[in-house]
């Protein structure tokens, strides 16, 4: 699932060369993974308009279109992809938009698990979930005093509160992995049982993560915007082999629709099930 680091490179990839262009041809291959809230269909919406602006919004990525106010948001959920190619380029069969831009580039958006979304809307608003959105986890706004304040009512699980995107934006199970064994938490310790330093760790280790990440990124993933790259974490995806600071074998739970992976030497901790 594209979390915060990788919307974020993605973005700055794109923007120099989506900018300025103007969309000559949409096709629609999947209907059924766009939502139309302006009721013009796609195709008709879109095509003739240039792009003013690529944005990230959390783990929403938003094309603003120009002539008047109009968005393109892509919410990619677990298996979104977007590529950027040669026009006449093999699309994979589960293409569900390509965007034909006047430079000859085309901009697909793929989904294999069918989950994500396409809008096109006039009124980011009505978007589900990106009005609600809370303060992006790099916003420099997010002090640690504020984030200390936003987080009081999350009561639950440390790792599935860094997830809640109306808490703070962009972090998913990936990198909530990296942040609570950057940051020496247990996992699925509740909120309520961290302490004001362990709670700080979170914050300062939120930050660390996720800019070192993007640095990583930015040096990797070019123009393949559409390879996640996750090879380079510390226990994310990393079942079974050596914590990178103590050695220890890192553990894997399954969750309900995901795996996350911590190290009990250096995040110690019980599960408790309620
Ligand atoms: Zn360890």
């Amino acid at each position: 699932m594209p979390e915060l680091p990788d919307l974020e490179v993605i973005k700055e990839f794109l923007q120099p060369r989506l900018v300025g262009q103007t969309i000559v041809e949409v096709e629609v291959l999947r209907p059924i993974i766009v939502r139309d809230l302006t009721r013009e269909g796609l195709a008709a919406g879109v095509t003739g308009r240039s792009i003013s602006a690529v944005r990230r919004r959390g783990k929403f990525l938003v094309l603003d279109l120009e002539q008047r106010p109009g968005h393109l948001v892509l919410n990619p959920m677990l298996a979104g992809r977007l590529h950027y190619e040669a026009a006449g380029k093999r699309r994979p069969e589960y293409a569900v938009a390509v965007l034909r831009l006047a430079d000859g580039q085309e901009l697909w958006y793929t989904d294999a698990k069918q989950m994500g979304k396409l809008y096109l809307t006039d009124d980011l608003s009505l978007v589900p979930g990106l009005a609600e959105l809370g303060p992006d986890a790099l916003d420099p706004e997010l002090t640690l005093e504020r984030f200390v304040e936003r987080i009081r009512p999350y009561r639950g699980e440390i790792k599935g509160v860094l997830t809640r995107q109306p808490f703070v934006a962009g972090i998913g199970n990936a990198y909530s992995d990296e942040i609570c064994w950057r940051a020496r938490v247990y996992p699925f310790r509740k909120r309520t049982s961290l302490s004001a330093v362990e709670i700080e760790q979170v914050y300062t280790a939120m930050r660390a993560v996720l800019i070192e990440a993007i640095e990583v990124l930015r040096q990797r993933v070019g123009a393949e915007i559409h390879v996640e790259i996750r090879d380079f974490l510390a226990v994310h995806g990393k079942g079974g082999q050596a914590c990178p600071r103590c050695g220890a074998r890192i553990s894997q739970l399954k969750g309900q629709d995901y795996y996350a992976n911590f190290c009990r030497s250096c995040q110690p901790g019980t599960l408790i099930k309620q």
